[in-house]
């Protein structure tokens, strides 16, 4: 199992910035986690890492967040109300003092 939570559970989000929160929520949706998953087994982990590598390259050759490379401006569940996947009512909390978006459809509290 793989760990990178926070002390309160979930993915620790406490020493980035905006950006990189929308980033890594970015990635967590691509690879159907929920940010409040604490232990993610090592399938997701090397899914999470792939997809990490992938759109950590198109975000740089971007100069922004790319979580969509067919429509790089627009964002899967991050400040939107409804998943742009399925349409299902996006899930907030706080996480770390920030607001933290999911799907509850299409990501999931235990690897998949
Ligand atoms: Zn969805």
């Amino acid at each position: 199992m793989v760990r990178a939570t926070s002390p309160q559970g979930g993915f620790d989000a406490r020493p980035y910035d905006g950006r990189v929160v929308e980033g890594v929520e970015a990635l967590l949706f691509l690879t159907g986690l929920d940010p409040g998953a604490r232990d993610i087994g090592a399938e997701a982990a090397g899914r999470l890492w792939d997809t990490a590598v992938r759109h950590l390259a198109l975000g740089r050759d971007a100069g922004q967040v790319v979580s969509d490379p067919g429509a790089p401006d627009e964002r899967w569940v991050y400040k939107r109300e409804r998943c742009r996947r399925c349409g299902a009512a996006v899930r907030t909390w706080t996480l770390a003092s920030r607001t933290a978006y999911a799907c509850p459809a299409d990501q999931h509290l235990h690897a998949i």
